[in-house]
């Protein structure tokens, strides 16, 4: 009251300079002019030119971010420049991602970027950052706007303790109101980046801190060579494939010409291993077992052994890099030469796209005669929703009536895409292996699907596992012998190839009946789950 009896005087007695004199006293005053320009300022900016990744509605959690800040000025000065710098930063950050790419799913964003390898980053930040006046200009901004901060400190001469007191219970106030409004602020930058941070760390921490320790034992890993007759390896790791849906396993429509009519092919009924991928494909690919998760952690998958045996190892993906359903798959994915997933490759609206695409990110200049590699083809294969898995004019049932037609449509898609994969390889010269297996299968009936349910049933796991070479290949009879009729758990998978390759001498089949539900530890024994078709027995 006094601060503003005062301030009211000295406009009748002086006029508007010494106003403005009375003002540029108060701490309150740079206070406000600092919280305001770092936290409205570049939003205004942005509602108003870069409308993609602003929203009007942003102005709430500003107005709110604005008061939190002028309150922390009253509770200390010198924490808040802190706190308004690393504000000033976090808004410079989404308005430089804004102005350059558009923000998009913010998550991804991050990920991206803690996920690049450092030359690619001091890349990044030469021609983006450093080059770049728009960041300059930003820069400038913030420190701008923390400079009206040091201003504000400049006029703090001791702050009575009740005017801390208060302040400190106002901007607790605030955060609980934040907390009970919160959708009315989720979309302002900073919060946005917060959430963005917190799930990035639950989610994909396990992208970041297997990569570097898997990198350290390779380092020290000898070189293994191999004798292997193969020169080339194609391993189609396909998506929720349930051999009953396929002509080849006995299912009464032509839903897989192609392998049919594959001559010299050796192909198993299998099992996986587990019902869903993020779990699935490190137990297939990695030396995690059922009852033995744990090891995908601190072991590499067979990637990584591949290319200790001298093969270069490409991993083609049409799945998601970034997403909490494969964040396992991309730490293995990471272990390849070359990583190329479709959505960066060709871009987003390729997401979620057919799977012959996975063919455009496979450039003629990757297959170097005679030399080894190993390719390694991520389908979306039969993952719901499956309408939209196969181009139209592929469809086996040209008239689906209902979701079984479109999963029995999305299993011969998925037989065409084999077979273009396999032509392509058996067109040059040299000897090359031929893999396919799903991650795992699917349970299919009319009015209910899909596949990770807790109380999981037999068709969540009922998969092929088919193998061609193209040379004489003892080593792959002999699995035929030992297989016979009896179902494999695909959860040895990377030892079978490494079989295959001649890198060990145990074929390393598993015929366990142990399956996970959903993830570990829900080991179930696969003959004993219940079943929507009929049951299967050892
Ligand atoms: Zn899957």
């Amino acid at each position: 009251m006094e601060a503003i009896r005062s301030l009211r005087v000295a406009w009748r007695q002086r006029g508007w300079s010494l106003l403005a004199r009375a003002l540029m006293q108060r701490m309150g005053f740079w206070l406000a002019l600092s919280a305001g320009w770092l936290s409205y300022l570049l939003v205004v900016f942005g509602i108003l030119v870069e409308g993609h990744s602003y929203w009007p509605r942003m102005l709430w959690g500003a107005t709110v971010v604005a008061l939190g800040l002028w309150l922390l000025g009253w509770v200390s000065p010198t924490l808040y420049l802190v706190v308004a710098f690393f504000v000033g930063v976090v808004n410079l950050s989404y308005g430089y991602i804004a102005h350059n790419w558009r923000v998009g799913a913010l998550e991804y964003r991050l990920m991206t970027t803690l996920d690049s390898p450092w030359r690619e980053r001091s890349e990044f930040i030469a021609t983006y950052v450093v080059g770049s006046k728009f960041f300059w200009f930003l820069t400038s901004y913030v420190l701008f706007g923390v400079f009206l901060g040091v201003l504000a400190r400049r006029q703090a001469r001791g702050i009575p303790f009740r005017v801390r007191v208060a302040a400190g219970l106002g901007l607790l106030l605030l955060v609980g109101l934040g907390y009970w409004k919160w959708p009315l602020l989720e979309d302002y930058p900073l919060l946005r980046f917060g959430t963005a941070a917190h799930r990035v760390y639950k989610d994909y921490r396990v992208i970041l801190t297997r990569r570097p320790r898997i990198r350290r034992l390779m380092a020290r890993m000898p070189e293994t060579p191999c004798p292997s007759p193969f020169t080339k390896v194609v391993f189609v790791l396909g998506e929720s494939a349930n051999r009953d849906f396929m002509h080849l396993y006995g299912f009464d429509m032509p839903t897989t010409p192609f392998l049919d009519s594959l001559e010299g092919k050796v192909y198993f009924k299998a099992i996986s291993p587990v019902n869903q991928t993020l779990t699935s494909v490190p137990v297939i690919l990695t030396p995690a077992k059922v009852d033995e998760f744990d090891r995908f952690y601190n072991e590499p998958s067979v990637l990584s052994y591949l290319r200790k045996c001298g093969y270069q190892v490409f991993w083609l993906s049409n799945q998601l890099r970034y997403s909490p359903y494969t964040s396992t798959v991309s730490s293995i994915a990471d272990e390849a030469d070359v990583v190329r997933f479709i959505f960066y490759e060709l871009g987003e609206e390729y997401a979620g796209g057919y799977d012959e695409n996975l063919m455009r990110i496979l450039y003629p200049e990757d297959i170097v005669p005679g030399k080894r590699q190993v390719f390694f083809f991520h389908l979306l294969g039969s993952h719901f929703d499956w309408k939209q898995r196969y181009p139209p004019e592929a469809a086996l049932i040209s008239n689906p009536q209902n979701n079984v037609d479109h999963y029995i449509n999305s299993i011969a898609y998925t037989d065409r895409v084999l077979e273009r994969i396999f032509r392509y390889f058996a067109e040059q010269e040299d000897p090359f292996l031929f893999v396919y297996t799903p991650d795992h299968g699917e349970f299919v009936a009319p009015k209910e699907v899909g596949h990770a349910f807790a109380t999981s049933y037999q068709e969540e796991y009922r998969i092929p596992l088919v193998f061609w070479a193209s040379v004489e290949s003892p080593r792959l009879q002999r699995l035929q012998q030992l297989v016979q009729d009896r179902i494999v758990n695909t959860e040895t998978m990377d030892l079978v190839l490494l079989y295959l390759v001649g890198q060990r001498e145990d074929p390393g089949l598993s015929f366990r009946p142990w399956v996970l539900s959903l993830g570990p530890p829900r080991v179930r024994n696969y003959y004993e789950l219940p079943y929507i078709t009929y049951q299967e027995r050892p």
